[in-house]
């Protein structure tokens, strides 16, 4: 059958402590974290795309380089002069990561503003996937850009998939985040949050309204995702929990979340049965969170492409 995956946000560099004090760089984001996963997942007959903006320096190349390398399609990405991709570093104190971002001015920042770019990537995909991080690095105008073109490609019988992955401080109020939130699940038809976020910020006292809010804003299915509580799938048949797998040691929970979404969206696009993907999607995330970085190499997840 086969078809074309479309992530759409940002993807930064990735600095982090190696053991002999040196800086590691790397490339990730959580867009592109869940693209690299859709892709560990998905048989060769799918085609994964980034959609994003990058800058003209040598960063932005060696981050296009390391996408094409690892087979994730790059062709909608546009360039912009005099700009540079976002940064962040992990900081390892103690045994506590902590994270500081140097992202305010990224060329990621401007992915929406050249609507016609947006739209052709769009209109060649048949699943769209993008992020509350995504709607909230940009500017309201670009935003709503981009939210008009989701809801175009939803009323036309796409896959639209939102993560709200809830970052308070990336949005100028609460007010401007639960908008958007809102508007990022009606323009969707699978929304995946998680339920720490959803809790914490929205105040949510059960799973079950969790998905009710997101079902309300339009959102076909909503897959809420619970650490290791395991996730739970609600459709118009009802809510089903399918519990995480068994894991003895974490080892790094980075991109655990992410990895469910690209593994859960991989299994759904061939077979079509949530509750079978979203039990994929648990052993997926179960081996990431064994291994330490936010991308995984695909020889490691074993998947059974
Ligand atoms: P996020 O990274 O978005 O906060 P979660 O913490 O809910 O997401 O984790 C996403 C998925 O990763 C879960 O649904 C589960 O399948 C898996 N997972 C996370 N933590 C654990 C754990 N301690 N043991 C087993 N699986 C886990």
């Amino acid at each position: 059958m086969g078809g074309h995956f479309l992530s759409i946000g940002e993807c930064m560099v990735e600095l982090s402590q190696a053991e002999d004090g040196h800086l590691r760089k790397g490339f990730a984001g959580d867009t592109f974290n869940t693209a690299w996963y859709a892709r560990a997942c998905l048989p060769d007959d799918w085609s994964v795309h980034y959609f994003t903006a990058l800058g003209d320096d040598a960063m932005s190349d060696e981050m296009l380089d390391f996408m094409r390398a690892h087979d994730i399609g790059t062709s909608n990405i546009g360039r912009l002069r005099g700009k540079t991709p976002g940064l962040y570093m992990i900081n390892l104190k103690d045994g506590e990561r902590s994270f500081s971002y140097w992202r305010d001015n990224s060329a990621a920042r401007q992915l929406a503003a050249d609507g016609d770019r947006l739209r052709t990537a769009i209109e060649a995909s048949n699943v769209v996937y993008f992020s509350g991080i995504t709607l909230a690095i940009l500017t309201h105008e670009d935003a709503e850009t981009l939210l008009a073109e989701l809801r175009r490609a939803k009323a036309v019988g796409k896959l639209v998939v939102f993560d709200p992955n809830l970052r308070p401080r990336l949005w100028s109020s609460f007010d401007a985040m639960h908008t958007m939130i809102g508007e990022g699940a009606r323009a969707s038809t699978l929304v995946m949050p998680s339920f720490d976020d959803e809790a914490s910020h929205f105040g949510d006292d059960s799973i079950a309204s969790t998905i009710r809010r997101y079902r309300q804003h339009g959102a076909n299915m909503v897959v809420v995702k619970n650490g290791a509580e395991g996730a739970t799938v609600g459709t118009d048949a009802g809510e089903t929990l399918v519990p995480a797998a068994k894991v003895e040691s974490v080892v790094d929970t980075t991109s655990a979340g992410d990895s469910f979404n690209g593994a859960f969206l991989a299994h759904y696009l061939e077979h079509d049965d949530p509750v079978a993907a979203a039990r994929f999607a648990a052993k997926i995330a179960a081996k990431v969170i064994q291994e330490h970085g936010a991308l995984v190499a695909p020889e490691k997840l074993q998947t059974t492409k």
